[in-house]
């Protein structure tokens, strides 16, 4: 799959370990959040709504997701469940045990659900979604001690980039539409 890339781990093939192993927690996440970004951006070339998601495996990316409803012509195809079909299939196994997901907004229903299911040890997002956030937001799904898995979750990395990439993404396209500045 050469959308996957090594970025982290202990790699000695053109990854230099002592350089994250200065980084704190926080940049570390700061990092894959910037992948889940770059991610985003293909979503929007793409003309859907740019949320991006990267998925990590004991220091390594082994899923770089995007959004692709219009392109696929898929309701479920959110970044983050393209990218856990992608990771699945990097590990062998459904089971998601060890892996965090950097996703820039806040999941959905689906999605968070879809987590759950999939046994991720983390979530890592970065804007809150007020319409649709099921992780923090209107739902807790992935904290929910009556379901049989929980995951940490981790709210608001770089959560001013990602936000601003939906909102010039909208402006953009109500611009093209001509529809009112304050229109959804
Ligand atoms: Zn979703």
């Amino acid at each position: 799959m050469d959308a996957v890339e090594d970025v982290g781990g202990f790699d000695p093939r053109g990854y230099n370990p002592s350089a994250m192993m200065e980084l704190n927690p926080q940049q570390i996440d700061e990092r894959y959040m910037r992948q889940a970004i770059d991610a985003a951006c293909v979503a929007e070339e793409n003309g859907d709504v740019p949320i991006g998601a990267v998925i990590v495996h004991q220091g390594r990316v082994i899923a770089r997701a995007y959004n692709e409803r219009e392109q696929l012509k898929d309701p479920t195809a959110h970044a983050e469940i393209v990218a856990l079909t992608q990771a699945a299939a990097a590990l062998g196994f459904w089971r998601l045990h060890g892996c965090t997901i950097y996703v820039t907004l806040e999941p959905c229903p689906m999605c968070a659900g879809a987590l759950v299911m999939a046994r991720l040890d983390r979530l890592v997002y970065g804007c809150a979604d007020p319409k649709a956030g099921a992780c923090g937001t209107l739902y807790d799904i992935c904290r929910d001690g009556r379901l049989n898995h929980r995951l940490e979750v981790t709210a608001g990395v770089l959560a001013d980039d990602c936000a601003s990439l939906l909102q010039n993404f909208f402006k953009s396209r109500r611009r093209t539409n001509g529809e009112p500045a304050d229109g959804q």
